[in-house]
């Protein structure tokens, strides 16, 4: 975390609107319930904060991808807190898994029987998600391999499945047909498990029609702002804020060049304002000639390549004075949305936000526990 003042960037995480978001998505699922997808550091906007405030708001059921995600935030969470590792079971840390009170997402028979073994050791059972692949072809058991655990007597008496799950591959795309195909297999493959609650949704899922909520949904990018799907108005509650620093204005004559590979030569003179982020904070070079800056209501190009501490930027269009060094142009924000900038970089909200690191003054609305103390 970045001392206040001294980073090139600043990030605001609204964690009021994080609940927010939380809310809305169970609002709209009811009566299924909604777990919180935290994985990769809660998509980059800290896990643990993140985790706190949703567990506040509610959210009994929380995701990681890794079982050492899980174990960081074990601590911190209830014990009436479910933590689920997506990514599975890994060898030889079934005991661990089990010690501390995790569920494995169990994606294959090798996994299942290893898992099954780990509790007749344990003299407990032990409780497990199980993964079927609907269609997306990434993680998960075919439906008979699903079929032969669920007429696995040793297997049903050592392992107590609390989902069935299965993961949407188009859930952003509602008219796309692998949903529906997605939704029947695996509608199919979940009767083999009668009682056991279903989950299929992501955040995508939950703006699908009520059929694909089943029990549980997994949201994930919604809760930080995302938009869940391609189109659509987002209906989310925008929740990172960043800014970046001005650290100098350079006036450039005609003809003159801006930046690594003179990839950017001036038409005119112009004022080119350089701020202190770069790829190294997560904004990608795929950037560069493209997307803004912000400076009130001025919308102010990057100019030349994206270095890797800072970027270039046209200010020549703002009457003189009206931006200098030390000022703080918006990345994302009230005029430029996170999808808005992770599409200008020819990618996904979900890259953007996961990139952006440990650079960044980082403030947290409303206060964290941790704010407060340094604050005092
Ligand atoms: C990452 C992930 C999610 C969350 O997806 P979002 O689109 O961010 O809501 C849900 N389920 C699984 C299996 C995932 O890997």
């Amino acid at each position: 975390m970045g001392i206040a003042g001294i980073s090139g960037g600043r990030l605001r995480i609204d964690l009021a609107a994080i609940a927010a978001n939380y809310r809305l998505i169970a609002g709209r699922v009811a009566p299924a319930a909604v777990g919180a997808v935290v994985k990769a550091d809660a998509y980059g906007l800290g896990a643990a904060e993140v985790a706190r405030t949703l567990c506040e708001a509610g959210c009994q059921l929380f995701f990681v991808a890794h079982l050492g995600e899980a174990l960081a935030l074990r601590p911190i969470l209830p014990a009436a807190c479910r933590l689920v590792v997506l990514n599975g079971l890994p060898p030889g840390a079934e005991a661990l898994c089990a010690g501390a009170a995790i569920t494995p997402v169990i994606n294959s028979p090798e996994q299942a029987y290893r898992w099954a073994e780990a509790a007749r050791h344990s003299g407990e059972r032990l409780p497990a998600a199980l993964q079927v692949d609907s269609g997306m072809g990434r993680l998960g058991m075919a439906a008979t391999e699903l079929a032969a655990l669920a007429g696995d007597a040793p297997f049903r008496s050592a392992v107590d499945p609390v989902m069935i799950m299965s993961h949407l591959a188009c859930a952003d795309t509602p008219e796309h047909p692998a949903n529906a195909a997605q939704l029947a297999c695996f509608k199919a493959a979940a009767a083999l498990f009668p009682g056991v609650p279903h989950a299929l949704a992501n955040s995508g899922g939950a703006f699908l029609p009520a059929d694909f909520h089943a029990d549980i949904v997994r949201a994930g990018i919604a809760l930080y702002g995302g938009a869940p799907n391609r189109g659509d108005p987002n209906p989310m509650q925008p929740v990172v804020g960043l800014e970046a620093r001005v650290i100098q204005i350079r006036t450039i004559a005609a003809g003159g060049a801006v930046g690594y590979g003179h990839s950017h030569v001036c038409e005119r003179e112009s004022r080119i304002a350089t701020i202190g982020v770069g790829y190294a904070d997560g904004l990608p070079r795929s950037l560069g000639n493209r997307g803004a800056a912000w400076h009130a209501g001025d919308r102010l190009p990057i100019v030349g390549r994206v270095s890797m501490d800072s970027i270039t930027i046209d200010v020549t269009a703002l009457p003189s004075g009206r931006i200098g060094a030390g000022d703080w142009v918006e990345l994302i924000g009230p005029h430029q949305s996170l999808d808005r900038l992770a599409a200008d970089a020819d990618t996904i909200s979900y890259e953007m936000l996961t990139s952006l690191g440990a650079r960044y003054d980082r403030t947290y609305a409303p206060a964290t526990a941790r704010q407060r103390e340094d604050a005092a």
